[in-house]
Parts: structure tokens; sequence; C-alpha cells
């Protein structure tokens, strides 16, 4: 099948990419390479190196007829959009917006958006919380992540395209920057690997859902199927605080680090995990990958890295 992936260049759209050519699909993947690396790409994908909001976006569309679109590219730095709301909401509202009009101009059966766990429902009620759980963003990343799956909802309505937005929880595995501000496992191995202190925000008693992104992939394949449609929430349910995964890392890596601590982050959520109940029922998707042996991967994947 012909598939275009936006931010195939990234963390987990590069790893998509990957499996999606091993399965035999022909990938074209458009990338502005902002957070992406150009050796994250596979060699076998066709790239175009353009923003989402470009009005040169129609032109790939015309020149590659994709039946399908995985719409990964996104502004996903929580703190970035704080500080500046108006570029999260020009690259994830109107870059978005394009993508999905130019889906439903072209002709495009499906599109399969990446959301977010984490950040749309806000401080929860529930835990872990499903898919019906109250949407409540407390950062402009939020909105911005839950307005793209009112407008895929809005152009479902309009011109019948089917469409999947899965809710990721906090992915993590080999590739993740850990330049950013987000990633705390790409964060903490780097520096524990380099022999620098990392340091936990607040008490570290704040916890996460976190799910090794070899799975988040086989929840995108799982959601390409003709049939399937709507919201599902990709995580593993299982909470995990900060201080227990610093632990963890510190024996993987044998760092000789301390614990330190620092100032707690304003609006950060003091527990976050998702319940994938839903997708595990409809689509028979699960995470295989348990905590230990991801991070154990990661680890790895530094080590070779950094040399
Ligand atoms: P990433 O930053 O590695 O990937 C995003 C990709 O999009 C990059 O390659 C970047 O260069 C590209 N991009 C950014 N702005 C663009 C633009 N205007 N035009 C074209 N390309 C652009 O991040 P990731 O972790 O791989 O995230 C992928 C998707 O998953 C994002 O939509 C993100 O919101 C979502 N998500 C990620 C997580 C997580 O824990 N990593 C959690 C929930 C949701």
């Amino acid at each position: 099948m012909k598939i275009l992936v936006t931010g195939g260049a990234g963390f987990i759209g590069s790893h998509l990419v990957d499996r999606l050519i091993q399965e035999g699909h022909e990938v074209t993947v458009v990338d502005n390479l902002s957070t992406g690396k150009r050796r994250n790409l596979n060699r076998r994908a066709r790239f175009y190196k353009l923003d989402i909001q470009s009005w040169r976006l129609e032109r790939v569309f015309r020149n590659e007829r994709p039946a399908l679109v995985m719409h990964l590219a996104a502004q996903m730095d929580v703190r970035r959009s704080v500080e500046d709301p108006v570029f999260d909401a020009r690259v994830n509202i109107l870059g978005t917006l394009n993508v999905l009009e130019q889906s439903v101009r072209h002709g495009v059966r499906k599109i399969v958006f990446s959301s977010s766990g984490g950040a749309i429902y806000g401080e929860q009620y529930l835990f872990p919380a499903p898919e019906t759980h109250p949407t409540q963003p407390l950062s402009p990343y939020g909105i911005s992540k839950l307005s793209g799956e009112h407008y895929l909802a809005y152009y479902q309505r309009i011109s019948g395209i089917r469409y999947v937005s899965l809710r990721y929880a906090n992915v993590y595995g080999p590739r993740q920057d850990p330049e950013g501000e987000a990633g705390v496992v790409a964060i903490f191995i780097q520096k524990m690997l380099s022999s620098e202190q990392p340091i936990i925000n607040g008490n570290g008693r704040q916890t996460r859902d976190f799910v090794y992104v070899d799975d988040v992939v086989e929840a995108n394949l799982a959601a390409m199927a003709q049939e399937v449609q709507g919201t599902y929430n990709v995580g593993t349910g299982v909470e995990t605080s900060i201080n227990d995964l610093f632990r963890m890392l510190v024996e993987l890596t044998k760092a000789s680090c301390k614990e330190v601590h620092g100032p707690a982050k304003k609006g950060e959520q003091a527990r976050s995990v998702i319940d994938s109940g839903r997708i595990r029922q409809e689509l028979g998707w699960e995470p295989r990958v348990e905590l230990p042996e991801g991070l154990r991967r990661t680890v790895d994947y530094f080590r070779e890295k950094l040399g």
C-alpha cells in the first residue's frame, strides 16, 4: 500500500517507517527535520524535506497519491508549547489541518493520528484513565493535540474519510532525543552514560506510564486495517515513579550518580497512567515489551551510540 508518514525522520516515526517498509509497503516521508534526523530515515522511503504547513504539501499528495496517512509530525515539547503557544498551534493545529485538507482532497482512505494520552486528560480522576475520561489539557500542547482529534472527527463527518486517533502514554526507546526537554528515559540514560548528574524534578514521586516504541509501532499497524475507526489509548496501565525509573537506570548503566532532586516543574501532572483495554479488546493489541527489557534495549542503544 502507498503510505505517507509525516514526521517519519523522528523518534517514533522512523521506527514506524522501518516496520512499514519491512511489511512491503511503499512509504513516503514528509518531515522538516526540525527535531527529526536524516540518519533516522530509511533509505527505501521517498523523502520530502517539507513543513506540513507548506502549500507545497499539495504537490506531494498529487505526486504520491497515498491511500493511507500516518500523521506524526508535531511540535511535541510541552514546555515549548507553554512558552510559545502560537508556534505550537501553527504546527499542531494549522499543520494538521493542512494534512487533513490534502488527505480529503486527494482521496486518502484513512488517517492514523498520533495523539497523547498524558497531555489531553490532564490531572486524572481515574487510574488508569480510559478513553472516556474527561479531557482537561493542562498545556497548549494538550489543547492542540485534542483539537487535532476534533478536526479528524469533523472531516470524517463531512467527507467520510476514516481515522484512528492513538493516544500514547510516555513513549521511550532507541533514537529518542536526549537533548530535548521531553523523554526522561533518554535524558537520564545519556547523562548516566556520560558520567553527568541527572536531576530529578521535584520529589520524583510523580508517576508515568512508559510504553516501548516497538509496541507503539505495532499499535499503528493494528490501526491501519480499513474497518478500524475511533480513539484508542496506547499504554501499559503500569505506573512507574521517576524515582523508581532512576534507580532502574542506575543499575542498568552501572552509573555512580546519586539521587539529586531539583525544583518541581510547574504544571507537571502528579500521576499519569492510561487504560488500554479498548485496543486490547477490539484490535488484540497489547504491550509486549516490559519496562526492564525495554530499558535494557534502550541503554544498549545509547551505549553503542556514545561509543
Ligand atoms: P519527534 O520530535 O522525534 O518527531 C516529530 C517529527 O516531526 C520530527 O521528525 C520533526 O522533525 C517532525 N516535524 C516537527 N514539526 C514539523 C513540521 N512543521 N513539518 C514537518 N515535520 C515536522 O517526536 P516523537 O516522540 O517521535 O513524536 C511523534 C508523535 O507522537 C508526535 O505527534 C507526538 O506528539 C506524539 N506523541 C509522542 C509521545 C512521546 O512520548 N514521545 C507521547 C504522545 C504522543
